[in-house]
């Protein structure tokens, strides 16, 4: 099962990748992870995402479509994968679309994490919260000034991409705003009913 989760920053897109990880046996590809190791392996990746990161705008389609392509080939990800953060942009939508037809493949559906923008920020910061008192690292961007940038960074460049797939017949929505049981509830349906 191929599956892209869509939504704004802090719509619950990492946490319903681990529960479809758990449930289907394939990985979570999250770009912004994948981001944030190579920041921290200094690699030049890394180097050359780190300050856009850290202002809360994207990094250039080139740079996230070769990590993607890459990943995708992986042993782990052959029967299927959950896309977390990518793609972003309507030109990285085509890239996918060209990796996955190259490659035979096709995506079974994008899921659309349907939340309410008041209750991102509150979110992102409850996030900094527990990691700061489980003592794990707080992630630069998720502060409510980076936030601004990042939540118009997504209405400029990502929220197209809910039309795009709209008209391709591929998106479902599904309400974020209800408790993560509920959302994880509703996504399975919408699996299931794909068979
Ligand atoms: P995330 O963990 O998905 O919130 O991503 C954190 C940051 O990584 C974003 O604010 C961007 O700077 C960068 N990033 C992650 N995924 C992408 C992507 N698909 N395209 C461009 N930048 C990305």
């Amino acid at each position: 099962m191929r599956l892209i989760l869509l939504g704004p920053p802090g719509a619950g897109k990492g946490t319903q990748a681990q529960r479809l990880v758990e449930k289907y046996g394939i990985p979570q590809l999250s770009t912004g992870d994948m981001l944030r190791a190579a920041v921290a392996a200094q690699t030049e990746v890394g180097k050359r995402a780190k300050a856009v990161m850290d202002a809360g705008e994207l990094v250039s389609d080139e740079i996230v479509n070769a990590i993607v392509a890459e990943r995708i080939d992986q042993d782990d990800a052959a029967k299927g994968f959950i896309l977390d953060g990518y793609p972003r942009t309507l030109a990285q939508a085509d890239a996918v679309a060209d990796m996955l037809a190259q490659r035979g493949q096709k995506f079974d559906a994008v899921i659309e994490l349907v939340v309410d923008d008041k209750a991102l920020v509150g979110r992102i910061l409850k996030r900094a919260e527990e990691a700061k008192a489980a003592g794990q690292p707080v992630r630069k961007d998720d502060n409510a000034e980076v936030f601004d940038e990042r939540l118009r960074e997504y209405y400029k460049k990502t929220a197209p991409l809910i039309g795009y797939y709209y008209a391709k017949g591929q998106l479902v929505g599904v309400d974020g705003m209800a408790t993560i049981d509920e959302v994880t509830n509703e996504i399975n349906g919408v699996l299931a009913k794909l068979g």
